[in-house]
């Protein structure tokens, strides 16, 4: 049996544990949420108020130059590429994932009704993150094509001669399946299909490797495991090979050859730079830049790698726990066991009472979410984020601790705890 004391000898012997300090964690707070909201570094509050008071309030339009305004994008873009295998140049980081998967999927659209106008369909897994499969139906009804949604054990049957594009999240946000990135991409580039990546549950969580695994087109999502803050601008990468070939469909003068020039026509910039649309948001931009930086610290520790390597020994730890400790309690798991196929959470399932417990667990300070079921193939879930950065082998233990007394006493049935937020 594992013990808390095994636990505490985890983090003593942790040599992540440092960058802890780099987060405002509150106090009495267990934060497995990290994965829907991630937590707010030190460095954010006097960045933002210095972008606040100083570069707006004191340098006003000079802060387009004069503090770099213009370019970062571009700045944190670059940032951002190192943590997902792209190269510098190949990244912006701008507006929200859903516009940016707008972009990439039209530009996917172009290229295939210029190269293969036979390819009629757009692939992808019916449990996809909802505003994904949103916006391709949205496309699909403006050119005429057809969203087929399939199961992941279905993916590589789908991949037929009719297939245009295949759309996938890296990490499905409700099990945390991970999928084999470089393996799906070559399966669909072998029928002539191109890839569209979501990297929400990816960037900052597991390593990625665009340019490795040759992909066509991703978008990722800034307030998540990069920590930006809520609302924080989304990142959008291009395979170089496909970035030139078409505009993207929001062209606004950002996406521009020369926004300064105000000419009356439309000449894309060349590269990711197309990519942008209008105005970027500066305060969000310098705290997604803060919660960047958080993760760049962890380079001279080993990097994605030894994040990578925590996060598998810290949600190990926790399936472990659970079925120690919460056995007999009618919790079953959602998440693969096999490392290869997990990101960095664990869901857990249960028939009866999954809001009403992870409300339980809240009101204990141990934050989790809960995502609905669909009636059928998927069961109602109580889902957890381990985000390496700040969370400990200790906060493990003691979250399954307040599981386990959460079960055994029934706690979670009462009223207050069954009450639905908006927001769940
Ligand atoms: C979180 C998430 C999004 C969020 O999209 P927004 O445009 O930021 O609201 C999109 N896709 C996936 C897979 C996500 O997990």
């Amino acid at each position: 049996m594992t013990t808390l004391q095994d636990c505490q000898a985890l983090d003593a012997q942790d040599p992540l544990r440092a960058l802890r300090d780099l987060f405002a964690l509150p106090a009495g707070t267990i934060y497995l949420d990290g994965n829907s909201l991630g937590v707010m570094p030190r460095a954010t509050p006097e960045r933002v108020a210095d972008v606040v008071t100083r570069e707006w309030g004191t340098d006003l339009i000079q802060s387009w130059n004069k503090a770099g305004w213009f370019a970062m994008p571009q700045a944190v873009g670059d940032k951002i590429a190192r943590l997902i295998g792209a190269g510098a140049g190949e990244v912006v980081a701008t507006d929200s994932t859903s516009i940016n998967l707008f972009k990439v999927l039209s530009a996917a659209i172009a290229i295939a009704k210029a190269d293969a106008p036979q390819r009629t369909r757009i692939v992808s897994e019916r449990s996809n993150f909802p505003t994904d499969l949103y916006i391709a139906e949205a496309l699909c009804k403006q050119h005429g094509l057809e969203l087929v949604l399939v199961e992941p054990e279905e993916i590589a049957a789908a991949l037929t001669a009719n297939v245009a594009i295949l759309m996938l999240t890296h990490v499905n946000y409700r099990t945390g399946a991970m999928h084999d990135m470089a393996a799906v991409t070559a399966a669909a580039h072998a029928q002539g299909i191109l890839t569209v990546w979501d990297l929400a549950h990816s960037a900052g969580a597991v390593p990625v490797d665009l340019r490795g695994a040759k992909a066509d087109f991703a978008v990722g999502c800034g307030y998540k495991y990069l920590n930006g803050g809520p609302g924080a601008p989304a990142f959008v990468w291009v395979n170089p090979q496909h970035a030139d070939r078409f505009w993207q469909p929001l062209a606004g003068w950002w996406g521009h050859a020369a926004p300064f020039a105000f000419t009356p026509d439309y000449q894309p910039a060349p590269g990711i730079t197309r990519y942008q649309c209008g105005t970027q948001p500066m305060i969000s931009l310098a705290a997604l830049d803060c919660g960047v930086d958080t993760l760049l610290a962890a380079e001279a520790l080993g990097g994605m790698a030894a994040l990578r390597a925590k996060s598998l020994v810290l949600t190990d730890l926790f399936i472990r726990l659970v079925e120690e400790r919460c056995a007999g309690h009618g919790l079953g798991l959602a998440t693969p066991r096999e490392h290869a196929q997990r990101g960095s959470q664990v869901c857990l399932t249960r028939a009866e009472g999954a809001y009403a417990i992870v409300q339980a667990l809240i009101a204990r300070g141990v934050v989790g979410d809960f995502r609905a079921g669909d009636g059928g193939r998927h069961q109602d879930i109580l889902r957890f984020g381990f985000t390496p950065l700040y969370i400990g082998f200790e906060d493990v233990w003691h979250s399954v601790e307040h599981l386990r007394q959460v079960l055994e006493t029934a706690e979670w049935q009462r009223p207050e705890f069954n009450r639905k937020h908006a927001v769940t």
